[in-house]
């Protein structure tokens, strides 16, 4: 399905379903679209892929406005790393040279394993950020990069950690703001995804993401997150901790496998059981961080 038929249909399902929609605006530049987010005083909403919008039912909602005209769907290399315009579809991202060039191919490995490639195709990246499911594969993925954003409001720009942002309100900070860009930062080493889901295309049950250095035979810097837990992604640091300054391999994998169980943070809900996820976290977590390893290392472990 191409973006123009996606959002076309978008656009009926969207009228179908949140009734209170009066107006679509599309908005030719950042300010016009701040000055209309301002206007509708949060009764207003940006419409990027259109996928999380069409899906909800906010009788609230009165415009939406269509940011597709800012010039915000690019990606580019950066010192190592990749600035991401946020209305770059997921597939636009996962076929762009730089993205496929930034640390070995990772974000492909990833997006591949997102939904399936029609969503792909009108889903867009700042979409995935400013949604921030809990149960997403992006989130948890962003969160052990360590990605910054760049969003605007009517006060300026701003610049942070997206982790950070992710701790605070973030949802009603996007009711008067436009997510602009963003940032990946350059990593010496290597990370590794991993997900279990009960089909292809269905969303996860538990996923993490990995990232490892290596340096003399040792890990010299590690980036563990854990998500759909069923919150969002985020960080392990006792396993980071305990991960530098030890050899990777076999030994240090059953050391981690072992001590997950009692460590990690895991809940119930719909989709799978806080025992369940933490029976199999151990596994899952320890076949990511193998396989960051062997990157690191070119299969060498
Ligand atoms: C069936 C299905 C399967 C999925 N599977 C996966 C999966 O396996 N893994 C995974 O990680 N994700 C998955 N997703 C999530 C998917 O990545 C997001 O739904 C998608 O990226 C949202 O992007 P969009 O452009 O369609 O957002 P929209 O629906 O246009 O917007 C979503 C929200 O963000 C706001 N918004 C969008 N862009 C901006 C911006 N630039 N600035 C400010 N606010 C903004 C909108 O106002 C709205 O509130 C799935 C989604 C669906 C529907």
């Amino acid at each position: 399905m191409s973006y123009r038929l996606g959002c076309g249909i978008v656009r009926v399902v969207i009228n179908m379903r949140l009734k209170g929609i009066r107006r679509f605006h599309y908005a030719r530049d950042l300010e016009e679209a701040l000055s209309l987010l301002s206007a509708y005083g949060g009764r207003g909403a940006v419409l990027a892929g259109g996928l999380d919008l069409a899906r909800s039912a906010r009788a609230d909602l009165e415009g939406l406005i269509d940011i597709s005209g800012l010039g915000l769907s690019y990606v580019r290399a950066e010192g190592g790393g990749l600035r991401i315009g946020a209305t770059t579809t997921l597939t636009d991202l996962l076929e762009s040279r730089p993205a496929r060039e930034y640390l070995g191919g990772f974000l492909g490995e990833v997006l591949r394993q997102v939904a399936a490639p029609p969503l792909r195709n009108q889903a867009t990246f700042g979409g995935a950020v400013v949604s921030a499911h809990p149960w997403a594969d992006i989130p948890t993925v962003l969160v052990a990069l360590g990605a910054e954003v760049s969003f605007q409001d009517e006060a300026g720009r701003h610049k942070g950690l997206l982790e950070e942002l992710w701790e605070k309100p973030f949802r009603h900070i996007f009711k008067g703001a436009v997510l602009t860009e963003v940032i990946l930062p350059p990593w010496d080493g290597a990370f590794a995804f991993a997900k279990l889901t009960r089909s292809a295309y269905d969303i996860a049950l538990l996923n993490c993401a990995c990232g490892l250095g290596i340096q003399d035979g040792r890990i010299s810097w590690a980036r563990v997150a854990l998500g759909a837990t069923p919150r969002r992604g985020r960080r392990l640091p006792w396993l980071e901790d305990l991960l530098v300054g030890k050899e990777p391999g076999p030994g240090l994998w059953a050391e981690v496998k072992e001590l997950v169980p009692e460590k990690v943070e895991v809940g119930t809900d719909r989709r799978a059981s806080g025992d369940w996820r933490r029976a199999v976290a151990g596994p899952l977590l320890t076949r990511c961080l193998a396989r960051a390893a062997r990157k690191v290392t070119g299969g060498n472990l």
